[in-house]
């Protein structure tokens, strides 16, 4: 059966009409003042947290935003990529042909999801209920993009613990049994990712750590401070970050062992993996 795309705002959730009340609040923040036509809209989470846009207007007109990708951005900004719905109010929006978001902000949602339900509340109380897919057909998504993908840091990341099998173990680990995957992995691993992000020229230095028993390495960034460590799981108790000293790798270039782990995390991530 197929569901109603226009239905009564009484109808829906309370947490949906919390969301439409909020983007019914930021309409009153728009800046519009070239258009006179506020736009409220918010955006619901994963974890049901709700973020707010309203319509801001330049006096430029091409660096107008609506208020849909406002709230958007917001929540992206904010460590937040997974939505359940957005809703959109528009006070001076007609009832007959009204819009659900213009299509540059369709295709926005559409790069987080299809299936974010999309919910507009018009004057008359009822509220036009459509998915992203079905409000933006053959749309562009990243999985249609995905060969085409610059691999990311997190990509890397990824193929890289995927690499990480016995064979690159150095001789002196090869013979431990009993522990975990990642035991025995941290330099191989680490000497990988760094000369995948460039070397030195990436800002990341290897560190090196005594912990639980053993010398631990890992990836430091010199300008921001990101720790990058791979192999950090093996451990029980948290690794004491701070402590940790900036050191090079033995070799200028990818030992035999990282080289094996490089070729085969690119190879994974050439498939999309
Ligand atoms: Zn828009």
């Amino acid at each position: 059966m197929a569901i109603k795309s226009l239905v009564r705002l009484a109808s829906l959730t309370s947490l949906e009409r919390r969301l439409i009340k909020a983007a019914c609040e930021a309409s009153g923040k728009a800046h519009c003042p070239y258009s006179n036509f506020p736009v409220g809209a918010a955006i619901l989470t994963y974890d049901n947290k709700i973020f707010t846009g309203c319509n801001i207007e330049s006096c430029s007109s091409g660096a107008t935003i609506c208020a849909e990708r406002v709230a958007i951005f917001k929540a992206v900004s904010e460590g937040y990529t997974r939505f359940k719905a957005l809703a959109i109010y528009a006070p001076a929006a007609p009832l007959k042909g009204d819009s659900c978001g213009c299509g540059i902000c369709r295709q926005v949602l559409a790069e987080f999801g299809l299936d974010v339900m999309v919910l507009k509340l018009r004057n008359d109380g009822m509220v036009r209920r459509k998915t992203v897919k079905q409000l933006l057909p053959n749309a562009f998504t990243p999985t249609i993009r995905a060969g085409k993908r610059v691999p990311t840091l997190p990509d890397q990341i990824r193929a890289i613990v995927d690499s990480l099998t016995p064979d690159v173990l150095s001789p002196r680990y090869a013979k431990v049994t009993g522990r975990n995957k990642f035991f025995g992995h941290c330099y191989v691993a680490s000497e990988a990712l760094f000369h995948m992000q460039g070397g030195a020229q990436s800002g990341y230095v290897p560190q090196v750590i005594h912990h639980e028993g053993g010398t631990h390495w890992y990836l430091k960034h010199q300008v921001t401070e990101k720790i990058v460590d791979l192999t950090g799981k093996q451990f029980r108790k948290p690794v004491p970050y701070a402590q940790g000293k900036g050191c090079g790798f033995l070799t200028k270039k990818p030992s035999k062992r990282a080289q094996i782990v490089i070729d085969r995390a690119n190879a994974l991530l050439a498939k999309g993996a």
